[in-house]
This record gives structure tokens, sequence and C-alpha cells, in this order.
């Protein structure tokens, strides 16, 4: 469903991705640890094409995307079939953010119709029925009316996750979606996603959940300083690591 093949991505001088290569089964979850600085979130904004990679193909379903084919004109100018291109490679994916990004001044469900209906084009009562489902899913059915504001961080990261959800994506991208949250508020973002996991959703997680890693993952890729350094089950990767730098990165943070 995902295939990712030699991603290279460059800041200036600085070589964040060197050569990333990967492969995402349906209805499987890959988390993706490696230490601060190592890449993981501008790999899976790579996914989303919300960053530009310099190199490297990038495939979601049935869309295929050569970041070497595409050369951004004058400031970052792209032509517009490239826009068109990245806009399907966008759609196929839904991202959760570190911080939910909800908009302040609509409502829960307002938030969910937003992309179905104004970017998608979607019937309004379709769009509404999903999104009232997904609330319900992820807990929220008590809330649908109320702003941002009025929830808990918890319940507010689950908004995130549900709207990335009413998009209908191949794919689910979570960018560290726990690491914003105080501690008693982890564990039940952490519940959702295991049940959205169970459900046969395709997700990538970039996580510093080990525990979840090791209960949730079917891969887990440990990427350092741009490259994959080490993939496998979790039960390789985190209980039995092969490399020096995965052992070392391990020692730190359990
Ligand atoms: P963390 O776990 O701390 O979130 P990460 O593994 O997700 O780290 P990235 O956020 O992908 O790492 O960043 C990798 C490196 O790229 C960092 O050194 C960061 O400063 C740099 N970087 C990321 N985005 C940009 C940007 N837009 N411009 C310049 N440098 C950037």
């Amino acid at each position: 469903l995902v295939a990712v093949d030699h991603l290279a991505k460059s800041f200036g001088a600085h070589e964040v991705l060197k050569d990333i290569s990967f492969t995402v089964e349906p209805g499987t979850v890959t988390c993706v640890i490696g230490p601060s600085g190592s890449g993981k979130t501008t790999l899976l904004r790579s996914l989303d094409a919300l960053e530009i990679p310099d190199a490297g193909v990038v495939r979601v379903g049935d869309c295929t995307v050569d970041f070497g084919e595409i050369h951004p004109g004058p400031k970052r100018r792209l032509d517009r079939r490239t826009r068109e291109l990245l806009a399907t490679l966008r759609s196929k994916s839904g991202m959760v953010f570190q911080a939910h990004n909800l908009f302040a001044h609509r409502t829960v469900l307002q938030n969910l119709l937003e992309g179905p209906v104004v970017v998608q084009g979607e019937p309004v009562a379709q769009a509404t029925e999903r999104a009232r489902r997904l609330l319900d899913e992820v807990g929220l059915s008590a809330h649908v009316d109320k702003y941002p504001f009025q929830l808990s961080g918890g319940q507010q990261q689950r908004v995130g996750i549900a709207r990335a959800l009413a998009l209908r994506p191949q794919v689910v991208l979570f960018d560290e979606p726990t690491s914003a949250l105080d501690p008693e508020l982890v564990g039940e973002v952490l519940g959702v996603m295991k049940t959205l996991a169970a459900e046969g959703w395709t997700m990538v997680v970039v996580t510093h959940e080990l525990r979840f890693a090791r209960q949730v993952a079917d891969q887990v890729l440990f990427i350092d300083e741009g490259l994959v350094v080490e993939r496998g089950t979790p039960e390789q990767v985190i209980g039995d690591p092969q490399q020096a730098r995965t052992k070392a990165f391990l020692r730190r943070i359990m």
C-alpha cells in the first residue's frame, strides 16, 4: 500500500533524510522510532507531500510520485501538473499532528466536516453521518457541538484523529500524537489508536511509546541520522536489536 524508495531530503547543507526505503502492507501498523532530530517528522511529512524531498519515490495506493523528477522553479514554484499530483498524494493520507491543530472557532463536528465538505465537495448529510460515527468511535459522541477549548487535551487529540479519518485516507500518519499530552491523558489516545489498528486501518506512527509499539506494531523502523538502521518486527527491533545504535537508543529511553 505504501512504498518509499531511496528518499532523500536536505535542508540547506543538512542531509536530514539520506536514503530511506521501506514498505507498509495494507492493514498493518508501522512504528517509526529514533532519536530527536533523526528525521522522523520529515519522513512523515514527505509521505504527505508537506515536504518535497530532493530524491526518491513515494507510492501510496495508486498514486506514485517520483520526487527526483520534481524541480521547483524560482521561489519554490511548482507547475500545475506537479501541484495536482502532490494534491492527489496528499489526499491518500490523513495526518495526526503532535498538537491537534483543530479549528478553534468551529465545533467538533464542524472540524470533521471541513475537509470532506469544503475541500472534497462531499454532500453534507453523508459527511455528517460519517463524522458522527467516527466521533462515536473515538468516544466523543457527547461532545460533537462543543468547541475545542471546552475539551481536555486527550479529547482534542481524539478529535484530531477522527478528523484525519473523516477524509477516508488509505493510510493514517501519526506524528508523536501523545507527546504534547499530560501523562494521564496519554492512555486514552493510545487506546483509540489500538482500536483503529484492530479495525484494520493502515497506520504509520512516529512515537516514543515503546510499549505501544510492542503491542500494536507489525513493523518497527529505527531511524538514525536519516537512515533506516534497523527494521523488523517489534520483537526483533525492540526486543532483540542487532545494531549498536539501536541498542544505545533503547537503553537511553527505556
Ligand atoms: P523529534 O523527535 O525531535 O521530533 P525528528 O526525528 O522528527 O525529531 P525532524 O523534525 O524530522 O526530526 O528534523 C530533523 C532535522 O531537520 C532537525 O535537525 C531539524 O532541525 C531539521 N529541520 C526540520 N525541518 C526543517 C526546516 N523546515 N528547515 C530547516 N531544518 C529543518
